[in-house]
Formats: structure tokens, C-alpha cells, sequence
């Protein structure tokens, strides 16, 4: 009980800061993470705030196409979680609100750099490694070599037993393209992609989709970050989560205000919370497993230690640009996914 009481005088405190009497303005924000941490976060804020806010999941290459489609009338407030190079990508299109988070000196160097690449108009929230992850019961069931490379998904034995999302809309499988092509080379990494394309069952327009597919069975190898597939198997499904043994790149997911935004002092309070040790605390509580970017909150104990994996040094000022994000998502639409 005195727990609900003091959270009450906070949210009483905070709307009178707020200067907003008994009138709760409202908050529209629209979210890339897994639909059970977007809904922990909404409560959770909620309860933090004493508003009631809007929240969506969606998708984030799906997220960027809303905010620059109503760039001239926004209805979004805030873009919070999905891959940071998107993020990017709309800051450089200027569809972004410079802010200065009040958390910001307590990020760690990974975060401060990403904040400082956006020209402070997004801040690093949290990093994941991509990999992919097999249904060991469906693989041990079908006689099927357990793949460890990205090289190896392309090999004629997996034909049609594998999941990927579809870039143009997942953050999560323009990372797997972006990261190919740093590993690779471009084109290399596109004929390895027209040979993969062959194994594709389907794309998907969500990036954790494959791995919930192959923990339940429905395809045997998901193409995803990690974190979500050990939330797949902390769940109970028999997943093998594997970092590919080329090396693989990562993610640092993102939470930006949308230029114009009709609440934006309320955006900014988000944010804050966003970028805060309680605000980030709900990852874990909702059982997500991503590495979060403030140097006070916790580390969920089963996340994987992104030290260990081989990675690339993933390039998101190239990749967050517009011009080579729109190009190489043309030359997957044209050359891959249109022979799917
Ligand atoms: N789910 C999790 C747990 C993520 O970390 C991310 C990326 O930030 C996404 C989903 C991105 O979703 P999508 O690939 O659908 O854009």
C-alpha cells in the first residue's frame, strides 16, 4: 500500500509540474519492441505519470514510413524502440526534435556515440546481437545438419525452412542485410542473398516473427536478434540460438520525438523515463533480454554477452543514411524478394 501512495504523490506532483490541472494531456507513441514490452512500458508509464497514453506496436521500417508521411501534420509524439540506423535515417530527413535526455551523462559509450551521430535527436535505449536460431526437435526430427554460419542457411538441405523478415518494413532484417553487406562485400552478399532467397519459406513484416515461428515449430530456422529468441527459450521452446561464425552485427535500439510533436513536453518527460533506470527495468520485467544502454539499470541476467560474439563494427552512420538505406533496400526489393 504505501508503495501505491507514494507512486500517487509522484503522479500528482508530476502533473502539477506539468502544469496541466486535473486535464491529463495525452501521449502518442508509437513502439518497435515486442508487443509484451510495449504494453509493460505503457503501463508502466502510466502508473509513473498518471496519463493515460497511446501506445502501438508496429514495425520500424512501418514506424519511419508514418512519420514522413505526416511530416507536414504530425499525430505522433514519440517513436520509442526499433533499430537506431531507421532512426537515423529520419533524423537525417529532419522529421526529428533535437533533445538533450536527462539521463544522457549516465549512458554508456556505445549510447553516447549513438547520441552523438544523431546530432542529438535520438538516444540509444539498448544493443542486441542479430543471429539466428533452429528448432531442435523439428531439426533432430527431419536428420538435418545443425547450421552455424550464415553461409550455411544458403545450402540447398534447408530449402524452404527458413524465416526472415522482410527489410522494407523490419528494422530487424535490414540489420541482417546491412550486416551481410559489411561482412561480405555487397555483392557477394547479395548473391548469397539470391542463394538464401531460394530457402526462404516467407519474409515477414515483423523481425522477431521468425524465431516465435521456429520456437513453435511452423519453420525450422529464424533469422532474428538474439535476445528474442532467448525470450522464445526462457519461454520453453527448444530453440539453439546461434552467432553466426562469420561474425554478425548488432543493433542499438532508439527512442527519438517526432519534429512537431503536439505533446511535446510530455514527449521529453517520456524520454527521460525511456533512458532511466526504472524506464528500462521494464525490458527485463517483461521478459526481454536486449543489453540496455544506462549504466545504472540491470542487465538481464540471460542476455547474451554481446563481448563474446564476433562482431562487426557495424557501420550506422553509412547504414543510417538515407541515400544507401533507400538504395539497398531497392536493390533487395528488385534483385531478392520480387523471385521470392
Ligand atoms: N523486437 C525486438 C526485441 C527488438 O530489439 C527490435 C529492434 O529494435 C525489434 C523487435 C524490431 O522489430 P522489427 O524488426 O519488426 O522492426
Amino acid at each position: 500500500m504505501r508503495g501505491i501512495t507514494a507512486l500517487s504523490a509522484v503522479a500528482a506532483l508530476w502533473l502539477a509540474s506539468a502544469g496541466t490541472g486535473t486535464t491529463a494531456p495525452s501521449l502518442t507513441v508509437l513502439c518497435g519492441v515486442d508487443e509484451t514490452w510495449c504494453a509493460a512500458m505503457k503501463t508502466a508509464y502510466e502508473a509513473r505519470s498518471g496519463l493515460e497514453i497511446s501506445m502501438t506496436r508496429k514495425s520500424t521500417g512501418e514506424i519511419f514510413n508514418q512519420i514522413r508521411a505526416e511530416k507536414a501534420a504530425p499525430t505522433v509524439d514519440v517513436w520509442w524502440g526499433g533499430t537506431g540506423d531507421t532512426h537515423l535515417q529520419a533524423g537525417s530527413e529532419n522529421l526529428l526534435e533535437p533533445y538533450q535526455p536527462a539521463h544522457e551523462r549516465d549512458m554508456l559509450p556505445w549510447a553516447q556515440n549513438f547520441f552523438a551521430m544523431s546530432g542529438g535527436r535520438s538516444a540509444g535505449i539498448y544493443a542486441g546481437a542479430l543471429g539466428f536460431a533452429y528448432n531442435a526437435d523439428l531439426l533432430r526430427e527431419l536428420k538435418l545438419p545443425a547450421p552455424t554460419c550464415w553461409k550455411d542457411l544458403a545450402d540447398t538441405t534447408y530449402r524452404g525452412r527458413i524465416q526472415s523478415g522482410n527489410p522494407s518494413s523490419s528494422g530487424t532484417a535490414f540489420t541482417t542485410l546491412a550486416t551481410l553487406v559489411q561482412l561480405f562485400g555487397e555483392d557477394e552478399a547479395f548473391r548469397y542473398l539470391a542463394a538464401l532467397n531460394r530457402n526462404i519459406e516467407r519474409y515477414t513484416t515483423s523481425g522477431a516473427a521468425p524465431v516465435k515461428a521456429a520456437a513453435r515449430g511452423e519453420t525450422l530456422i529464424g533469422i532474428s536478434f538474439m535476445h528474442d529468441a532467448v525470450t522464445q527459450k526462457q519461454a520453453g521452446f527448444p530453440l539453439v540460438i546461434v552467432a553466426p561464425c562469420e561474425g554478425t552485427g548488432y543493433e542499438i535500439g532508439a527512442v527519438s520525438i517526432v519534429k512537431g510533436a503536439r505533446n511535446l513536453a510530455e514527449a521529453k518527460r517520456f524520454v527521460d523515463f525511456a533512458l532511466s533506470p526504472e524506464g528500462q527495468g521494464t525490458g527485463a520485467a517483461s521478459g526481454q533480454n536486449q543489453v540496455p544502454s544506462n549504466a545504472n539499470s540491470s542487465l538481464p541476467s540471460a542476455a547474451p554477452d554481446i563481448s563474446m560474439i564476433k562482431m562487426v563494427d557495424y557501420d550506422f552512420a553509412t547504414f543510417g543514411s538515407p541515400d544507401e538505406r533507400s538504395r539497398l533496400l531497392h536493390r533487395f526489393n528488385a534483385e531478392i524478394a520480387a523471385t521470392n
